[in-house]
């Protein structure tokens, strides 16, 4: 074969799979709040919701956030306190802090709108080339592709690439298909077809070969490596670490319990939390706890009774949070590794923005 010959039958190839996946999803698209989105501010928090996020959780958050927020100056001008109580819930607060960072930005230097195509959407927080693309492309009609882990894991079907996508050649390779793809008329909603077809057909586990509209088209389906495409590295298991939280009653009003915030920067940054932190080795969990709260507030406690024993997964590793009834036996709380302190009643605790684990020992107080 040719090269002329063999470019002609990749330009039919790609014209074939832009025409059917277009229909497919102009007929099978389901009804999203966001979906015909024009307003940049809206595809832009929608993409950011649905980052690592499952449509039906991010659903009620995008409606709850665009009420408190409706536009992006609105957002700006907000504290990030207030940001946060809005996201609780939702995981991955950094994307709250890039959010709230990003708007102030754009206010500053693009007058309250967001920049109108990839470049400068690069160059914001919280905007990786995944969510510039998604952006520039449906907001602003760019035609650039916006490559995630569902566009990868359908392109390295569809094309069977053998390689991990993940990085290196095989991770080229589809950035390279992904271009080449892109629809020059409609990019937006080739970019919302691939997401949508990634999450209704071609899934992770067990794609819908016989529901694909282009299943004569996939080199994966024609080589039987539907279900092994993309390869996966072996997964190592997640560490696991013991982290203590202490519930600390002001000793003249017990009705009080002491909440510390935790710095702006890092994992959770900003949001509130029972103090406490990491068991180290051969450390008891009261050892631990008395330690933790005399480096980040220069108080010592007398540490009770259990309350409530939490597991939880991140995406790196795993923690048991065991959190105790405390009292405050010498010092006044000064902020020394924490951001912020405060003495609060259980009723206002509801309006400071929680980890999911904290909420789980709130809950626990309640009861
Ligand atoms: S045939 Fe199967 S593996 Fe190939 S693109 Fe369609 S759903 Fe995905």
């Amino acid at each position: 074969m040719s090269d002329t010959e063999f470019s002609t039958d990749q330009t039919d190839k790609t014209e074939q799979l832009r025409a059917r996946l277009l229909d497919w999803f102009y007929r099978d698209r389901r009804n999203l709040p966001w979906r015909g989105e024009i307003s940049p501010y809206r595809v832009w928090i929608s993409e950011v919701m649905l980052q690592q996020t499952q449509v039906v959780t991010v659903i009620p958050y995008y409606e709850r956030f665009l009420e408190a927020f409706p536009t992006l100056t609105d957002l700006a001008l907000a504290s990030l306190d207030d940001v946060l109580k809005v996201w609780e819930g939702l995981g991955y607060y950094a994307r709250a802090r890039n959010l709230h960072n990003a708007a102030r930005k754009m206010v500053e230097k693009w007058d309250g709108d967001l920049p109108d195509n990839y470049v400068d959407l690069l160059s914001l927080p919280g905007f990786g080339h995944y969510t510039a693309g998604a952006v520039a492309s449906i907001a602003f009609g760019e035609v650039v592709p916006a490559v995630d882990g569902n566009v990868k894991r359908v392109i390295a079907r569809l094309f069977a690439i053998e390689s991990s996508v993940k990085q290196g050649e095989g991770a080229v390779q589809v950035q390279n298909i992904a271009t080449e793809l892109v629809d020059p008329q409609q990019p937006g909603d080739w970019t919302e077809t691939l997401i949508e077809f990634g999450a209704l057909i071609c899934l992770p586990r067990s794609p819908r070969c016989p529901d694909c509209p282009v299943q004569d088209l996939c080199q994966a389906r024609q080589r039987g490596l539907e279900n092994t495409l993309p390869v996966r590295a072996s997964k190592k298991p997640l560490p696991h670490y013991d982290v203590t939280a202490a519930v600390i009653r002001r000793p003249d009003d017990d009705e009080r319990l002491l909440i510390a915030q935790r710095p702006p920067d890092g994992m959770l940054g900003g949001l509130w939390e029972f103090p406490g932190g990491k068991r180290q080795l051969d450390e008891s969990l009261p050892e631990c706890l008395r330690r933790e709260i005399r480096e980040e507030l220069g108080v010592e406690i007398e540490v009770g009774e259990p309350l409530v024993t939490v597991k939880h997964s991140y995406t790196h590793f795993k923690i048991t949070l065991y959190a105790y009834h405390c009292r405050l036996v010498s010092g006044d709380p000064q902020a020394l590794q924490v951001a912020d302190w405060r003495w609060v009643t259980l009723a206002e605790l509801d309006t400071y923005a929680f980890p999911r684990t904290d909420e789980k020992i709130i809950k626990a107080l309640h009861q």
